[in-house]
């Protein structure tokens, strides 16, 4: 084994492509009260509760990787908000925040539990949200989770927008799925201030159903919306692999994630943590480094330190999804709840 090479704490993430990482996603829990047809199967299996990190463990990773120049996170999961006391986690990292070594601490969340957290949230310093939302039909929104109740997200985003919180929507395009909702669904978001990102399916883990029979590409959603909309190109870009069109006839923006038709891997400036501390250097592939180790042998940061940076040097290029008839069924064998989105 080798030994851990000494650190000053600022010494930041570059991988060997020079993307400077600094965005972490963290997936609390794998669990969810919802099962999605595209992400989950109906009877999951999860990963044993005694291997999940604490919400102290937690805490201190994800502080680590903030003394390592890490600016932006985002909790995710499975669902974050089923995690027991996760509120504690942000009231804890809210620190950061205070401190200015934080920028942002962002949630995506499918809404369920947002009406009894959003104020918390904000009180958290947490400003936006991501929310997922594939439809605005009560009957298709329970087709596609399975287990979702309608009524409570939408009493989920209220509360979060009464909260304050900036609130975007994500919804996975689903052919021959929610073809017909996208119209109305951008009228609704935009109507309520929000925006709406489109997201492709990406083939990860088995769902028992065919990728193929529900991946819509995202070229096809846009010819589809411009027919009704005027869809302007914005300029500004983030760092992240949504691209932003504004429609001129709402003035909100849509956005486009399209890791199938067009990925944006260049400029990838983030990795996954699971709630068990399994960093993943790319949502796309299989390599994964062990943080759990490091982080309990010792109080002490360095081999955790040393271990982040050995992972950092083998973020890959890319992802290489793709969605075909006769392609394999899955990219990568893991669930994207695993990961978060
Ligand atoms: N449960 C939370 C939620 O639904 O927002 C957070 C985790 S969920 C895995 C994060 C995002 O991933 C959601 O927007 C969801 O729609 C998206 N997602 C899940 N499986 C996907 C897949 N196979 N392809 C594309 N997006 C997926
Ligand atoms: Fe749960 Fe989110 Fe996956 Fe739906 S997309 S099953 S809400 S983790």
């Amino acid at each position: 084994m080798t030994s851990p090479v000494p650190h000053t704490p600022h010494d930041t993430l570059i991988d060997p492509f020079g993307r400077h990482v600094s965005y972490i996603r963290l997936s609390v829990t794998d669990r969810c009260d919802f099962r999605c047809v595209y992400c989950m199967s109906e009877d999951m299996h999860f990963l044993p509760k005694q291997d999940l990190l604490s919400l102290e463990e937690l805490d201190r990773l994800c502080s680590a990787f903030i003394s390592r120049g890490v600016n932006k996170l985002r909790i995710t999961g499975g669902e974050p908000l089923v995690r027991r006391d996760i509120m504690t986690l942000f009231q804890k990292l809210s620190r950061h925040l205070q401190a200015g070594n934080l920028q942002e601490l962002t949630l995506t969340t499918n809404g369920s539990q947002l009406a009894r957290h959003a104020q918390a949230l904000a009180d958290c310093g947490v400003k936006r949200i991501n929310v997922s939302l594939d439809t605005l039909n009560p009957d298709l929104f329970r087709t596609i989770t399975r287990w979702g109740d309608f009524d409570k997200v939408m009493a989920g985003i209220d509360a979060a927008q009464k909260a304050g919180l900036a609130v975007k929507i994500n919804a996975v395009a689903l052919k021959g799925v929610n073809e017909d909702e996208i119209i109305p669904m951008v009228d609704w978001a935009h109507g309520r201030g929000m925006d709406i990102t489109f997201i492709e399916v990406m083939p990860m883990g088995d769902i028992e159903a065919e990728r193929f029979d529900q991946y819509w590409p995202l070229t096809q959603v846009k010819t589809r919306l411009a027919e009704r909309f005027t869809l302007q190109d914005v300029q500004d870009r983030t760092a992240g692999p949504a691209r932003y069109m504004r429609v001129k006839e709402t003035g909100g923006r849509i956005g486009f994630i399209t890791p199938l038709t067009h990925n944006f891997c260049e400029s990838c400036n983030r990795v996954r943590v699971t709630c068990t501390g399994t960093l993943y250097m790319c949502l796309g592939q299989e390599d994964a480094v062990d943080l759990r180790t490091p982080l309990r042998a010792s109080p002490d940061n360095a081999a955790l330190y040393h271990a982040i940076d050995q992972a950092i040097l083998r973020k890959p290029k890319g992802h290489d999804f793709i969605i075909d008839r006769g392609a394999p069924r899955m990219a990568v064998g893991r669930h994207m709840s695993v990961t978060g989105g």
